[in-house]
């Protein structure tokens, strides 16, 4: 029976309010009940539903289900960054991230079982692809560290626990947004809708290497901040750091951008720009990124290298990156440097790796299935 259950985590609301209807005969405003208990109470369990008369919850009950990912490990960093291993299956592993800072919370979330772009200098382009996670996965992420922030603020008094923990969400974590669109956006929707995470367009973040058919798509369908991991002035060298510019040139993927930018009268582009010792941290490759960016709606983000193991690249000097950061600046482009969070349990950009493979992971497996969950103070 349970495989018949629909799980209504991540539903649209125009859909669940269809599913109410055709399944169970009830009015929409019911649909808009649920979607309050399930994201903004992060309620699980129909039975506590307590507006919802006891015969409509046990109906719901044998028709539907709120199905959340399972967390495996968790680990807080001494800086505050908590990372959770989520399980997507026997031996699948995803990660999430939250960084909290002093004016806002900001969760990195996954939106694939490793990726395919093979970016050379990314932890998680060396599992391979696995597979594409469902909306109700994507959700999952937000509604699971909800929960437990939610959760080890209890302690706090008043206001910090009334709080919003999660205030932005970044699709920064494992995967490539875009080759998922069709779960990616149904999940957007909901972090935006006002019965759901409620957040404004500016505090969702897609981040992607550069999809350029989909960028185009996106801006028709969905409004959100975009970033694009750019870490390349040319085509010579962002065809070897980023592949799939081979298929996409930087000249097309700005194009996209500006249209994005365009169409949805947003107000700027961020670029990602990882600071790569030797390879892309040259003054010359400064000016080239002067060239492309100059006059446009465009901001340079530049993130320190985070190493992982078998990478053949080293992080730039902090004093190559306040060159180049300096050359941005002075031709008039806005340009930071990101801050590392979390890296000392590997949580930070690009060292998301998910162990899919770890044999310790597939050893516990039945272990897993149970629900043990693990608490790794760090
Ligand atoms: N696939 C998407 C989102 C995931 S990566 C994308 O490419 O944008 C999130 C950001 O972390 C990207 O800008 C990515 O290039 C960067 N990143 C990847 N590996 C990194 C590493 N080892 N150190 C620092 N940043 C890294």
């Amino acid at each position: 029976m349970a495989g018949e259950r629909v799980n209504l985590l991540g539903l649209p609301r125009a859909q669940l309010e269809a599913f109410v209807a055709q399944r169970l005969g009830a009015k929409p405003f019911r649909a808009r009940q649920l979607m309050k208990w399930i994201y903004r109470r992060g309620a699980a369990d129909f039975s506590a539903m307590s507006d919802l008369k006891q015969e409509f919850r046990v109906q719901l009950g044998e028709v539907a289900e709120i199905t959340v990912p399972q967390i495996v490990t968790e680990q807080v960093s001494s800086d505050g960054t908590r990372k959770w291993m989520l399980r997507m299956d026997e031996v699948q592993g995803i990660e999430t991230v939250f960084i909290p800072e002093p004016d806002r919370g900001t969760l990195c979330i996954s939106s694939q079982v490793g990726c395919a772009m093979d970016c050379t200098f990314c932890a998680t382009a060396q599992q391979g692809f696995n597979r594409n996670l469902s909306v109700a996965e994507i959700v999952g992420q937000v509604w699971l560290a909800q929960r437990e922030l939610t959760e080890s603020r209890a302690g706090e008094s008043g206001e910090g626990r009334a709080g919003r923990a999660i205030t932005n969400i970044v699709f920064m974590g494992m995967g490539e947004p875009l080759a998922n669109y069709r779960n990616v956006v149904p999940a957007m929707r909901i972090f935006m809708d006002d019965l759901g995470y409620d957040l404004s367009r500016r505090r969702v973040t897609l981040s992607t290497s550069g999809l350029v058919p989909q960028i185009y798509k996106l801006a028709e369908e969905c409004n959100v901040a975009l970033a694009v991991s750019l870490h390349a002035p040319n085509d010579e060298l962002r065809n070897e750091l980023v592949p799939i510019n081979r298929k996409h040139p930087i000249d097309e993927l700005l194009a996209a951008c500006w249209h994005y930018i365009d169409r949805q009268n947003g107000r700027s582009v961020t670029f990602e720009y990882v600071m790569l010792d030797g390879v892309n941290d040259k003054p010359e490759h400064a000016r080239q990124l002067v060239r492309l960016m100059k006059g446009r709606p465009a901001k340079v983000n530049l993130i320190p290298f985070n190493v992982f193991p078998g990478t053949r690249y080293r992080r730039s000097p902090a004093a190559a990156t306040a060159r180049f950061r300096g050359i941005l600046n002075d031709h008039g482009v806005i340009a930071t440097t990101r801050k590392t969070r979390g890296d000392d349990i590997d949580a930070a950009c690009g060292q998301l790796a998910g162990k899919v493979t770890d044999r310790t992971l597939v050893r516990l497996g039945a272990k897993l299935v149970s629900g043990a969950r693990t608490a790794v103070e760090i």
